[in-house]
């Protein structure tokens, strides 16, 4: 049975992520966090003269593109050593997380936007309303690594709201 959640006055109490900071948010609400956009998942490349830092359109190995959800989030760690685990300091100082990533939105104090599971309700809305790699991202399996330059993007529009 779900527990009742207090009303006091009439007023609905505001969402954790409007009142808790990212250290203060419990495991579960960590992950809900995620809207599932799989747009973390696309490799960049940096160039070594400059650090630029610039993004493709090829998703990691693991990347379910259909789901936009790693395949493997459990060992995720151990099949891609060089994925990122994302922490309060990584959301804070990573430079390329996307302006739409749930995570940034609510450290920027930005709340969370309509397509955002966690406001729709829906986890369909974040590709319904274009945020996600669905249909946008391949697969990074079978392309040579000195090929990657060929899927570079100016950029993936934002869709912000
Ligand atoms: S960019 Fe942010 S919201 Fe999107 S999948 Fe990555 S962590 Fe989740
Ligand atoms: S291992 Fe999973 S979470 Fe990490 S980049 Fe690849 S698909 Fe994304």
């Amino acid at each position: 049975m779900r527990e009742r959640v207090k009303i006091k006055d009439g007023v609905e109490p505001k969402p954790f992520w409007e009142t808790k900071t990212l250290e203060e948010m419990t495991a579960a609400e960590w992950e809900s966090l995620c809207d599932g956009c799989g747009r973390c998942c696309l490799n960049k490349l940096e160039d070594e003269d400059t650090g630029e830092i610039v993004l493709t359109r090829l998703a990691c190995a693991l990347l379910d593109i259909g789901k936009c959800r790693c395949s493997d989030y459990a060992n995720r760690f151990d099949k891609m050593p060089d994925c990122i685990n994302l922490t309060p300091e990584k959301v804070r100082t990573l430079k390329w997380l996307p302006a739409t990533c749930g995570y940034r939105r609510v450290k920027e104090g930005r709340g969370l936007a309509w397509w955002h599971p966690l406001i729709s309700g829906d986890p369909e809305t974040v590709h319904q309303a274009g945020i996600s790699v669905r249909g946008f991202a391949r697969s990074e399996k079978g392309v040579r690594a000195d090929n990657f330059v060929r899927y570079i993007i100016s950029d993936f529009e934002d869709g912000e709201s």
